[in-house]
């Protein structure tokens, strides 16, 4: 379908995962090490930055305390550009590149320039923070699917989903970027008849040594957010498959966590 990356300047889109290391694929991990240049995110792990090699060029793509985050425009360009300078351009995404990851529009960019592309696909936060809370996405008898939604507003304004169609107690629902949203997304799917006693949970830092998972009712989702301190990036996961973390949770986060607190 694409040029070969061998056939002249080439970036690969790279999927990062969750954040621990030893989630990367085999290709990531060596396209990583034989990177001259690598373009990241704020989401992908210091463990994983640990791997560029001392003589890559390292350029910071995210958000920072007191800076602006790069526009993707600029991305976009810089993308080019370095493919036209340097000779094995990494773009590393947190999670898989092509989901809410804008490693789409990267890649069009890309192709719009003439730029050959690979797309290396990583373990996204709804599979990875889930496995590692011990959370099945599905499960015989309680969800014939899943469903995976940002809570992301792009612009002010309600939060414009199919509610209706949403509100599945058959299907597992995954919410990224979903903390600041997480009362109207609770009240409308109750709202359109999921149950408010559904199991939800919460997933913070998943897979790093950082997890934190905590389970609740879909009622209770927004106040326990809160009571908890929940913050970015955090999953919600809502679906009767939540019950089953408390068998499943085999990364006992909560231990770990009074661990750390209490020094
Ligand atoms: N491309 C990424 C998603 C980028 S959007 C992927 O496939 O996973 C950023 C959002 O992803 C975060 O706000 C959060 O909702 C989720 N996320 C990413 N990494 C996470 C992690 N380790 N733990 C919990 N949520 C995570």
């Amino acid at each position: 379908m694409n040029k070969t990356p061998e056939a002249g300047p080439c970036v690969a889109l790279v999927g990062a995962g969750p954040g621990d290391p030893e989630l990367l694929t085999v290709k990531a991990l060596r396209l990583i090490q034989q990177a001259d240049v690598v373009v990241y995110d704020r989401l992908v792990s210091d463990e994983i930055l640990a791997l560029i090699p001392s003589g890559a060029t390292r350029i910071f793509a995210g958000k920072a305390a007191r800076h602006h985050h790069m526009k993707q425009g600029d991305i976009n360009d810089t993308l080019v550009n370095l493919a036209r300078t340097s000779r094995r351009v990494v773009r590393l995404k947190g999670g898989d590149p092509f989901i809410f990851g804008r490693g789409s529009e990267e890649a069009l960019h890309l192709a719009e320039h003439g730029i050959c592309f690979e797309i290396v696909p990583g373990i996204t936060a709804s599979a990875g923070c889930t496995a590692y809370a011990g959370i099945p996405l599905t499960h015989r008898g309680l969800a014939t699917g899943a469903r995976i939604i940002t809570g992301h507003l792009r612009e002010a304004g309600d939060l414009d989903l199919d509610w209706a169609g949403l509100a599945d107690p058959q299907t597992t629902l995954v919410v990224y970027m979903g903390l600041t949203n997480a009362a109207t997304i609770s009240a409308q799917l109750i709202a359109h008849g999921l149950a408010a006693d559904t199991p939800a949970a919460a997933v913070q830092s998943g897979t790093t040594p950082r997890q934190r998972a905590a389970a609740t009712t879909l009622a209770d989702l927004p106040a326990m957010l809160e009571r908890e301190n929940f913050q970015a990036p955090a999953v919600l996961v809502i679906g009767p498959v939540v019950a089953l973390a408390e068998t499943l949770a085999w990364k006992a986060p909560s231990a770990r966590c009074d661990i750390e607190a209490h020094g």
